[in-house]
């Protein structure tokens, strides 16, 4: 049994919940069959067995340093991993044939890179952001960008990176500073300071392209005024070689995890690095002037999606490692055991250890099958009826916060479980589940942080378009419970708790609207994405309890008792926080920053 992730499970979301073989009938997957789908996943999963998790350790004792030139060292199985990734033709599975792309299903192409996600978190996190810039120049760069840039991102010889954060403007995107000159020629120079910035320096490809938010000069303060550039490590020269952009790298971050991402503090346009001493980044902006931070946002929305999956595979990768000590790890007796020298029993058989088991398979189980949701609402949007593509993109709109932020909070709690479970063992290095624990913890904190997300769903997202995303989001959940209500038993009991627990968002979404005191709206708002993440699991649960109804077997068992837990354990934690969040409750708000 593989302890990455459960490809029994994986076929279940895939094959037997959201129909994948069905979207092959739609011409742009028409040329795969389950069999090829089959192959890239075991081709994914050989990758991660194979190359990544052997690794995952040793890139993480070994993290990546900052060398007297100003490159960057780092183990060499990790450019070996990316290669064979790279070679595999995976980064551009979901693209189409003519960016060198398979046209595999989204959903296919998402579930396989989940095994690299589990497997090494660290050295995985340089394909997301390659496959992410990707996506981005080919949406909104032009055909020269395209061939130039993301080709090459797709081919795994470019690698790409997002440069958003300065050290003064973090969660407030408004406040960047780096300026962009224009140099007379239709290019761009550009000055400043990029702080966080993953994957910023390293040999692992033959070079780098950063996209960077910039400010014109003369553009207006705030986001509206941010440009997004395409800003290449390496320039090409007359002669037909290439010589370094002025692009410096200034220092690393010495990361709690992930430590296989090599993350940097850039500096752009010091002089240093340009012969010549002729300063400024060459820079080629992408879209329109002042259109930076919504051309980002395909980045960004890829990128959260990504990071709730890589939470989600964490979570779960600690579960099956868990399960796995609890069936092997003999100690103590029952409970009612009189007889001090009958054989210890493994922990599994202990109803709390088994509680936290069933507690990460709930979370773990239920935010992948959340993520593989998304992303086959992505394969709607490029594939479906066109009339329903406003409904479908408001409501994968409205997912995204939840996506990224209830895996990364509770799936954090699943690794929080795991090393519960291996006991003294579980807080060793000699263990795994340590190393999953601290890489998760980035998640709530990168990609715009917890509590930025709960202001986007509550703030911007339940409301936009008159609600509009809110009311497909309903639509569907309604749709769900019908359903489960026709087939009775534990799927109707289920249906019920959703139902209500579905009325009191709605209802609290309406309350804390009406107070028309942003501040005030928005105070609890973390609560509210708890409490809106829950009820989606909870739908989500529900969906997966329908898929398996009438099914036998440990496996479809498994899937009844996770939704059991779900339902009984979970969801009424959630009724505290919606009359919490509906008293328009003054503690924090009020609280004067003296008193703490
Ligand atoms: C390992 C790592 C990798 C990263 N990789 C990248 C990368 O590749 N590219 C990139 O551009 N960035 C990257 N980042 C940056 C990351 O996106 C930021 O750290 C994040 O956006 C938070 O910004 P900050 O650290 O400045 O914290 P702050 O913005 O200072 O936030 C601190 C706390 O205050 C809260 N807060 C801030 N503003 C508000 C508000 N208005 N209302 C309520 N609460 C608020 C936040 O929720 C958070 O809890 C990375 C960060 C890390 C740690």
């Amino acid at each position: 049994m593989s302890l990455i992730l459960s490809r029994r499970d994986m076929d279940f979301l895939l094959f037997e919940w959201l129909d994948v073989e069905g979207l092959l009938t739609r011409p742009r997957y028409a040329e795969h069959d389950r069999e090829t789908l089959n192959a890239v996943l075991d081709l994914a999963q050989q990758l991660a067995e194979d190359l990544f998790a052997p690794h995952n350790k040793m890139a993480d004792a070994n993290e990546p340093r900052m060398l007297a030139d100003g490159a960057v060292a780092m183990p060499a199985a990790t450019k070996t991993a990316l290669d064979a990734l790279s070679a595999s033709g995976l980064l551009a599975a979901s693209q189409s044939t003519d960016v060198g792309g398979m046209q595999l299903p989204f959903v296919v192409d998402k579930a396989a890179f989940a095994w690299l996600q589990a497997a090494s978190a660290g050295i995985s996190g340089y394909a997301l952001l390659t496959m992410a810039a990707a996506n981005l120049l080919i949406e909104h760069g032009s055909a020269e960008q395209i061939e130039r840039y993301a080709k090459p991102l797709l081919q795994g010889r470019f690698f790409g990176t997002m440069c958003l954060s300065e050290p003064q403007a973090g969660s407030s995107l408004g406040d960047i500073r780096t300026r962009a000159e224009r140099d007379g020629q239709g290019a761009f120079r550009l000055f400043g300071s990029k702080m966080w910035i993953s994957g910023g320096e390293h040999s692992l490809s033959e070079s780098i392209v950063h996209l960077v938010l910039a400010r014109i000069d003369g553009a207006p303060a705030g986001v509206k005024g941010l440009s997004l550039f395409i800003v290449p490590r390496d320039l090409p020269t007359a002669e037909g070689g290439s010589e370094r952009n002025d692009v410096t790298l200034a220092g690393l971050n010495h990361k709690m995890g992930q430590r296989g991402t090599v993350n940097t503090l850039l500096n752009f346009g010091e002089g240093q690095s340009r012969p010549g001493g002729e300063s400024g980044a060459v820079a080629y902006l992408v879209g329109r002037e002042g259109a930076g931070l919504s051309a980002m946002f395909t980045m960004m929305n890829e990128a959260r999606i990504s990071v709730g999956a890589s939470a989600a595979a964490l979570g779960y990768t600690g579960y099956l490692h868990s399960l796995d000590y609890a069936r092997q790890r003999p100690q103590g007796r029952p409970a009612g055991a009189k007889d001090a020298t009958s054989p210890q029993v493994p922990i599994i058989r202990h109803a709390d250890v088994k509680r936290m088991l069933l507690a990460q398979k709930a979370y773990a189980e239920g935010a992948l099958a959340l993520n593989f949701y998304c992303a086959r609402l992505v394969d709607d949007l490029r594939t479906g009826p066109e009339a329903e593509s406003a409904a479908v993109s408001g409501l994968l709109d409205l997912l995204t916060p939840i996506a990224k932020s209830w895996p990364s909070q509770f799936c954090l709690e699943a690794n929080a479980l795991a090393i519960q479970v291996l006991g003294g063992y579980g807080y060793t290095r000699d263990f795994n589940v340590e190393q999953f624990y601290r890489d998760n913890r980035l998640n709530p904190i990168h990609e715009g942080a917890h509590g930025i997300q709960a202001i986007d769903l509550l703030g911007r997202k339940v409301v936009i378009g008159q609600g509009a995303a809110f009311e497909e989001f309903q639509r569907r959940v309604a749709r769900s419970c019908k359903q489960a209500r026709a087939l009775g038993g534990e799927e109707s009991e289920h249906a019920s708790a959703v139902e209500t627990l579905l009325a009191a968002v709605v209802e609290t979404t309406a309350v804390l609207h009406a107070a028309d005191d942003p501040e005030l709206t928005l105070a609890n708002a973390s609560q509210y994405l708890e409490a809106f993440g829950h009820l989606t699991i909870g739908w989500i649960w529900l969906e997966q309890l329908i898929a398996a109804h009438g099914k036998v077997g440990d496996f479809y068992d498994g899937k009844r008792a996770a939704a059991r837990y779900f339902r009984l354990w979970e969801l009424p934690r959630t009724g505290p926080m919606l009359a919490l969040l509906s008293s328009l409750d003054r503690t924090t708000l009020d609280l004067e920053p003296a008193w703490l």
